[in-house]
């Protein structure tokens, strides 16, 4: 059997080392769409696996531990979300690819932190009106940026949610009196966190962003709000640079997602072997709704990387 083993940025480097490719989660899922691997290996959480399920239907796609969830899909209840969308049936719903099979069902479009702004914004260039889900801050982030009125689910990912703008203020005073210091910041974070940011982006941009950053690596220090996984991959795309975990309370520079880390060596390796959770629970029905509001996204992102292009 053809098996592709896929890691999310967030799991811990020797799970990463194992991995055939690492990247966000969309990444990963069109990278095993384009493999049309016989399994799939997810070493992240059961969104990210669903989703790839939903795009590569024919493959057993397994995750390496059943617990491995997600704060955003946890703290969304589907009977109260469902209501909610009723309540705004003149809304177009856009939720954050960060949710449940069952949640992107009853979702007409699927956004990324990459393309979030630029799919509402051409929704509001249509006359749409919008409802965000399931990430309060990253809606909160979204309305305040642009003006937009969007009513919010509540939740959060309770790994960004724990940055305080308190802290890491006091953190960048203390390392510009030594030199320069930059604040970069992933849209899970709370409002606050964002509004002092230098730079807020996804995953991969703020990959981007560190790989090309052309400052003096002597005098600058790069505080990094998001999960601490990611800064072993901006360490092994820039060791010069001093980069640091932003803190979450007074003296403590560690933020973990406890999902993503329940992919163990040992996990992945029985995953390989066939072992684990695997998605076989979605029906057609179910692929096929939420790999809807999906593909728009997708055709969405195309089209606009080949205007960008011309
Ligand atoms: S880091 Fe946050 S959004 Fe990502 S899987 Fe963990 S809890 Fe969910």
């Amino acid at each position: 059997m053809n098996t592709l083993t896929l890691a999310h940025y967030y799991t811990v480097p020797e799970v990463q080392a194992m991995a055939d490719y690492v990247g966000d989660s969309l990444e990963l899922s069109l990278i095993a769409q384009r493999e049309r691997a016989d399994r799939i290996v997810f070493a992240g959480v059961q969104f990210m696996a669903e989703t790839a399920k939903m795009l590569n239907p024919h493959a057993q796609v397994i995750l390496p531990d059943q617990g491995a969830t997600c704060s955003l899909v946890t703290q969304t209840d589907i009977d109260a979300l469902k209501q909610w969308r009723e309540r705004h049936a003149d809304c177009v719903h856009v939720s954050y690819i960060n949710s449940s099979a069952e949640h992107k069902t009853v979702s007409d479009w699927v956004v990324t932190s990459r393309n979030v702004d630029d799919i509402i914004a051409a929704l509001y260039a249509q006359g749409k009106k919008v409802i965000f889900s399931p990430d309060r801050n990253m809606g909160a982030y979204l309305n305040y940026q642009y003006g937009y009125d969007m009513p919010v689910w509540n939740a959060v990912c309770e790994v960004h949610d724990k940055f305080k703008h308190e802290q890491i203020n006091r953190m960048i005073e203390q390392a510009n009196a030594k030199g320069t210091a930059y604040l970069l910041a992933h849209p899970e974070s709370p409002l606050p966190v964002l509004l002092h940011a230098d730079m807020v982006g996804s995953t991969k941009q703020m990959l981007d962003w560190v790989k090309n950053f052309e400052g003096d690596p002597d005098s600058t220090t790069l505080f990094i709000a998001t999960e601490e996984g990611l800064l072993h991959n901006m360490r092994q795309l820039r060791p010069e640079l001093n980069l640091r975990q932003a803190p979450i309370y007074t003296g403590c520079q560690c933020n973990a997602c406890p999902y993503m880390k329940r992919n163990t060596v040992d996990l992945v390796v029985r995953a390989q072997q066939g072992k684990g959770f695997v998605i076989d629970y979605l029906d057609d029905e179910t692929i096929e709704k939420a790999r809807a509001p999906i593909e728009r996204m997708l055709n969405f992102s195309k089209k606009r990387s080949a205007k960008n292009a011309a």
